[in-house]
């Protein structure tokens, strides 16, 4: 698979510590792994690694791998989630601690969003094709988008813990809670632990569009990734950043997408309106300790709109970018929190600040 194979599968294309028009690093500087997982690609590279050091990495690197596809799969029938999607009681059921602590992340940011990021927004995400369900034919209905809507909310959705472990609980049978919104920054942080165990200090590494990189590349440069232009062909940087051992992830309304009776429809849900977000904010670009916090936020934000996703970035001291589409072309925004992991693309002229 060529480098750009992997750019077109994630919202945050990677530019893996070389510049665009110059060749990837070559094998003797670098040790790369890359293959399928959660429906999208991961990738490891290691700058100037010894190699008596690589010994079991790349099977361990697939056992963390299958380990968060375990708890986390919607695909895999007896995953831990799938477990509770399908299990119809009330009672608390066990999950492991990293899982209770995305579960807790996930409602926390939820809480924070207004209910705009919302794990349990299933139901409305397969009523618009965009689960397992097939693409609909006609626009749904109103009375189907509130049959949906009734089985959605994160207040159904309690977590606990006891001397016994951490559990997870339902009020609504047919709850259905999909984190696969955060799950790439999950392994992701998970990809980026065990490099830290294994003693590695210059890494990058991603599952589809979240991010983390540590040290400096091959070249001994910052590792560099960039953030996409919104446009479902190009494949161009609209901002470099150097991440400098944080995580990063993407969501965007460009790539995945259908037209419907001529109205272009995302992939990302509004649970207030229970529809396809329908406003001028292309994508979302989040940068913070984990990966997996940076997930959650850049699909709440991208819900919320450019005006309240710049309003929560300044209230939250979140570091935030955000391309919005204007008459002229594109616009960029970077919160203050933002722009010191910026390293190219700042002198936009279009910037507004
Ligand atoms: P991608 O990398 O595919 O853009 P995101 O991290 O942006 O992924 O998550 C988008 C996915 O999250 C959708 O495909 C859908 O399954 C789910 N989703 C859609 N709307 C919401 C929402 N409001 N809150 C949480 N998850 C959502
Ligand atoms: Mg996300």
């Amino acid at each position: 698979m060529n480098k750009y194979a992997v750019i077109f599968t994630v919202a945050a294309l990677l530019l893996a510590g070389c510049d665009k028009l110059s060749p990837p690093p070559s094998h003797s500087q670098a040790w790369v792994a890359e293959g399928k997982t959660m429906g999208t690609f991961y990738r490891v590279t290691l700058a100037s690694p010894p190699p008596d050091a690589l010994v079991g990495l790349q099977e361990q690197i697939n056992q963390v791998l299958n380990q968060d596809n375990h708890e986390l799969s919607t695909y895999l029938q007896d995953s831990v989630l799938s477990r509770f999607n399908q299990y119809n009681g009330a009672e608390p059921q066990p999950i492991s601690s990293a899982m209770a602590d995305l579960v807790s992340t996930a409602l926390r940011i939820g809480a924070k969003t207004g209910g705009a990021m919302d794990i349990t927004v299933g139901p409305l995400v397969n009523l618009w094709g965009f689960g397992p369900d097939k693409q609909p034919v006609s626009m749904p209905t109103q009375s189907q988008i509130d049959a949906a809507r009734a089985r959605v909310g994160l207040g159904h959705l309690r977590l606990s813990e006891d001397v016994n472990g951490q559990w997870l609980q339902k009020d609504l049978p047919d709850l259905y809670v999909d984190l696969s919104t955060l799950g790439e920054g999950y392994a992701t942080d998970h990809l980026a632990a065990l490099m830290e165990r294994r003693g590695f200090t210059r890494y990058l590494v991603s599952v589809g569009g979240a991010v983390i990189s540590r040290g400096l590349s091959p070249q001994d440069k910052p590792w560099r990734v960039a953030i996409q232009k919104p446009t479902d062909r190009e494949v161009d940087a609209q901002a470099i950043v150097d991440l400098q051992g944080h995580g990063i992830s993407t969501s965007g309304s460009y790539r995945n997408y259908y037209e419907l009776q001529g109205k272009r429809l995302s992939h990302i849900i509004d649970p207030a309106t229970g529809r396809p977000i329908d406003h001028k904010l292309v994508s979302a670009t989040v940068i913070a300790t984990t990966a997996m916090e940076a997930d959650g936020w850049d699909t709440g934000l991208m819900v919320l709109g450019t005006e309240k996703a710049k309003a929560l970035a300044q209230q939250q001291g979140l570091a935030v970018y955000l391309i919005t589409k204007t008459d002229r072309g594109f616009e960029t925004w970077a919160s203050p929190q933002f722009k010191p992991f910026i390293i190219e693309g700042l002198d936009d002229p279009r910037e507004k600040h």
